[in-house]
């Protein structure tokens, strides 16, 4: 059976590992020149920083089995508790803990809508109460509009799903919530990788099979029982079964001929990403003390520091590996920017507020960002040397930071979005119980390698 996947981020990736491991003949499609999708490691000289996904929780029991099969040891790294500054305060932990029970009961409430859904809750149309709510309504008639617990769940919550909670499906984000529920403590961004979330993928290249980077599907037909890809250039590439392993807010730029289900379709038009990016800040040295991490809900929203041993170089978008059997794969090297020796701060952003920064270029978003982090590490602007903009939202590769459920979507569309449908698959960040991570990538690999093998057993 031949099999063509397309996508190389973590989803894909694992889902050629897991091919090839069950004999099949496989072929990867990348439209970038480098492997890793959302997970991009910049290097520096006094170590690195990631521009997308980083951190591993203690209970993304794949990921970890993963990285310990590919000889890659995860570095815990937790940079909790921080500092949280809330309406122009900086919060001191017993001033937190005043406002821990409103906190807590919220979670407690949150927790039992969760417990009592369905374990697939896709299709109940008793959940269309929940579904028609977005988590920022619940959260308001849980803590009160514009109270101190209310802008801490605001803060914590728009960290997870990378976007304002007014954007959030309610029943979505419960669905998300579930896979989390015995967690005891601790375990959130409690891991990071040890050679940069892109190195974990350049891993797995080597037990993935060839792929062609520079190839951006734009077109799927359906001819005799096979798949043609067309990738804007030279002839159709015919296979029994293809992957399509893509962001979802990508899969409606592809034209599928003669056609896909109108349910399908309509599942593209309507999947949603999140509004997140990231801006590296440069400086000269360590000016801080303790842990940078900082929780704000203004516009820095959220702070850490990046990891700072030297990664040595890996020579490659893919490593240089793998491309013997495709003539016309392209690989060049990577071209890190020379950022000189220092120390790195990432600002995490999400919403309404990462877009208007995106759209003021580096220079101008790094100093607006650098004016309140003087406030609170004062200190800042004397060592600082510029920031780097890593903007997700506006690359015509990714649409955005992660899957995200807007109101509707779990009853209307997310069954017909995941679905095989003409021995084409669908994995990816969105296709799994760990909605919108790496884990829900390497999770919905699975899935969709299991799917194959039915096929496989069927032909
Ligand atoms: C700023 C940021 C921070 C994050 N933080 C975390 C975190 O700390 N922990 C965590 O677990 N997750 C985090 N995530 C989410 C995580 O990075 C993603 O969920 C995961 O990497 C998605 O993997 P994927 O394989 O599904 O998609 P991707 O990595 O996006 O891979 C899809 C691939 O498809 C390619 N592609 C797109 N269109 C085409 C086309 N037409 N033809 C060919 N190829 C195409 C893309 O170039 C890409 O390589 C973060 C994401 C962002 C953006």
């Amino acid at each position: 059976m031949k099999i063509g996947v397309v996508g190389m981020g973590a989803a894909g990736l694992r889902t050629m590992m897991l091919l090839r491991e069950a004999g099949h003949e496989v072929q990867g499609f990348e439209a970038r020149d480098r492997v890793g999708g959302r997970l991009k490691t910049i290097r520096t000289e006094t170590g690195f920083y990631e521009a997308g996904g980083e951190w591993i929780d203690a209970d993304h029991h794949r990921l970890l089995a993963l990285l310990k099969e590919l000889g890659q040891e995860p570095v815990p790294d937790s940079q909790y508790p921080g500092a949280v500054f809330m309406a122009g305060k900086r919060y001191t932990e017993d001033e937190y803990e005043e406002h821990a029970e409103a906190l807590e009961k919220v979670e407690e409430e949150a927790d039992k809508l969760a417990l009592d859904l369905d374990e697939v809750p896709w299709h109940n149309s008793l959940y269309a109460n929940l579904d028609g709510q977005t988590l920022g309504d619940w959260l308001d008639a849980q803590a009160g509009k514009a109270s101190i617990p209310r802008r801490i769940l605001e803060s914590v919550y728009r960290s997870d799903e990378g976007d304002d909670t007014h954007e959030i499906g309610l029943l979505g984000w419960l669905c998300g919530r579930l896979a989390a529920l015995d967690r005891t403590g601790g375990e959130m961004s409690s891991m990071r990788f040890p050679d940069g979330a892109q190195g974990f993928c350049e891993a797995m290249v080597e037990r993935a099979g060839p792929i062609m980077f520079g190839a951006a599907l734009q077109q799927v037909t359906f001819e005799n029982n096979q798949i043609g890809l067309f990738f804007g250039k030279e002839e159709v590439r015919w296979f029994d079964q293809v992957v399509l392993a893509l962001p979802a807010g990508c899969l409606r730029d592809i034209a599928f001929e003669p056609g896909i289900s109108e349910a399908k379709q309509e599942a593209f038009e309507a999947a949603r990403m999140s509004r997140t990016i990231k801006i590296a800040m440069h400086f000269d040295e360590k000016f801080w003390e303790g842990s940078p991490r900082t929780l704000t809900d203004s516009a820095l929203q959220q702070v850490w520091a990046a990891q700072l041993s030297p990664l040595p170089s890996l020579g490659g978008a893919g490593g240089g590996l793998n491309t013997e059997a495709d003539p016309h794969a392209i690989n060049p090297p990577p071209t890190p920017p020379n950022l000189g020796r220092g120390v790195s701060l990432l600002a995490y952003l999400g919403g309404e507020r990462a877009i208007e920064l995106a759209l003021m270029g580096e220079e101008e978003a790094g100093k607006a960002l650098l004016e309140e982090l003087e406030q609170i590490h004062p200190g800042a602007k004397a060592h600082y040397k510029g920031a780097t903009l890593h903007d997700w939202v506006h690359d015509d590769f990714s649409h955005g930071g992660f899957f995200s459920l807007p109101p509707g979507y779990v009853l209307d569309h997310y069954g017909a979005l995941v679905r095989s449908e003409n021995g084409l698959h669908f994995a990816g960040d969105f296709g799994g119980s760990w909605i919108g991570t790496i884990e829900g990538a390497l999770e919905s690999a699975e899935r969709v390698a299991e799917e194959i093998k039915r096929a496989a057993n069927v032909h």
